[in-house]
Parts: structure tokens; C-alpha cells; sequence
């Protein structure tokens, strides 16, 4: 008998161990989430804050932006108070996200950025790249491939972002000519909390989350995603 109360035990706190490891996760996802909207939100409040010679119609379409990115911030804490909730089962909505879409408005949010670090973006995009995904989740994942792809930059240097349709399939590349990654550690990249600098990805404020992110969203929607060394320097995420 004392060995069946000895094994329950054990099995008991397998069993909270998962489900602490579960809200940790849940909580340093959430956060991260919650980060890129808000970052957005800052960056435009501040463009017209400090610009003072903006025309109305430029006031009002940063606005626009703004209360766009509320309206997203909004979706995802819903989302997430959800998840939260052991009696509901959450359901994806999946609907047609265009890519390309999708890149030019993650693009456009990072244009502040790029231009701080003096990095060129560029983006070349396909009509008809259409995925069947959640597109909050997509964007997402998106914003983090392009917003590492500046992080892990050098000054002066570029980005470039391609859309494509091959063989059905819908491409979505992101190019820098950034740090790089040592080869041994381009699947490594993709694990929670895994940096390959501690000290620089501190430096830019990372957590070693995005990129587990956008693996966990690409995978749940039925896609791969994968990086590569490019010649002579930086770095391909497909
Ligand atoms: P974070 O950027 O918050 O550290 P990520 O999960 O987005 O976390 O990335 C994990 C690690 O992968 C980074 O710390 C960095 O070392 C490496 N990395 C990601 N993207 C790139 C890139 N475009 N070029 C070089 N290294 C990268």
C-alpha cells in the first residue's frame, strides 16, 4: 500500500510540476504577445508627439494606425483571458490572411525601427499569397522574423522580404545581412528562452521567446519554418 500512495505521489506532482511549467509558459507567451502591440502604439503616439509641423491628415492617419493596434492588443488579451478559462475550449478562426499583406503592414511598423538602426527594408511581394491562418497569430510571427532580422543587424546594413507562391506552396522569406548564426545552432534558435549572444539579445531587450513563438504559430496552421546561413553574412528565415 505505501508503495501505491508513494507512486500516486510522484504522479501527483508530475502533475502540478506540468501545470506550473504550463502557466509559466503561459504567462511569458502572453507578455511577449502583449509587447509588439504596445511597442507600436508607443512608437506612433510618439512620431506625432515630437513632430510638431504634422498636417491634421497626418495626425489623424497615425490615429489610425493607433487605434488599429488597440483594436489588435484588444483581440489578443480576449484571446488570452480565454485560454485562461479550463471550461472553454478556445476555437481558432481561421480565415484567408494575405501575406503580403500581412509583410507590408509589419513593415510599415517597423519603419521607425529600421531607420533608428539605419537599416534598409526592403520588401518584394507576390499577389495571391493567401494562407488559411488566424491573423493576429500570423502577423506575429511575421513582426518577429523581421523585427530579429534588424535586431541582429549591422548599421548600414539590409533586410529584405519576399513573398512567393511555388509548386501551391506560400514562400515567406525574410533575408538580413545581419550577425548570423553559428551552423550548429540554426535549429537550436527555435527553443524557448535560447539565445545565441546572451549579452547582445539582452542589450535589444530579447527573451529568447519570439522565435519559439513563431515556430509553435506557423506549425499550428499547418506550415514550416526553418533558417538558414546566408553567403557572405546574415541570416534567411523561411
Ligand atoms: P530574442 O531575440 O528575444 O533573444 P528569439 O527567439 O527571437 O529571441 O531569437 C533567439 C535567438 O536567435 C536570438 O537571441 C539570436 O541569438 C538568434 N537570432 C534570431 N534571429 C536572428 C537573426 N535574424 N540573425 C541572427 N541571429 C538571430
Amino acid at each position: 500500500e505505501l508503495s501505491t500512495l508513494a507512486v500516486e505521489f510522484n504522479d501527483l506532482t508530475d502533475r502540478l510540476q506540468k501545470t506550473e511549467d504550463g502557466r509559466r509558459q503561459f504567462v511569458s507567451n502572453a507578455s511577449h504577445e502583449l509587447k509588439t502591440p504596445l511597442a507600436s502604439i508607443k512608437l506612433l503616439a510618439d512620431s506625432v508627439v515630437q513632430n510638431e509641423n504634422m498636417s491634421i491628415e497626418e495626425v489623424q492617419e497615425f490615429l489610425g494606425d493607433i487605434s488599429q493596434e488597440i483594436t489588435r492588443l484588444t483581440r489578443i488579451t480576449e484571446r488570452l483571458l480565454l485560454l485562461t478559462r479550463s471550461d472553454v475550449k478556445v476555437q481558432t478562426s481561421l480565415t484567408r490572411v494575405d501575406m503580403s499583406y500581412i509583410v507590408d503592414r509589419a513593415s510599415y511598423m517597423l519603419e521607425p525601427m529600421a531607420e533608428h538602426l539605419d537599416i534598409d527594408v526592403r520588401c518584394e511581394l507576390s499577389d495571391g499569397c493567401i494562407v488559411l491562418a488566424e491573423e493576429d497569430g500570423i502577423y506575429q510571427a511575421v513582426f518577429n522574423l523581421m523585427e530579429n532580422a534588424l535586431k541582429y543587424n549591422v548599421k548600414g546594413g539590409s533586410v529584405v522580404v519576399y513573398t512567393y507562391i511555388k509548386d501551391d506552396k506560400v514562400y515567406c522569406i525574410v533575408d538580413d545581412t545581419g550577425i548570423g548564426m553559428p551552423h550548429g545552432e540554426l535549429e537550436k534558435v527555435f527553443e524557448r528562452f535560447y539565445r545565441v549572444d546572451k549579452a547582445r539579445s539582452r542589450e535589444t531587450g530579447g527573451t529568447g521567446l519570439g522565435l519559439s513563438i513563431v515556430k509553435t504559430t506557423v506549425e499550428q496552421f499547418g506550415g514550416t519554418v526553418w533558417a538558414e546561413n546566408r553567403h557572405p553574412c546574415g541570416s534567411r528565415f523561411t
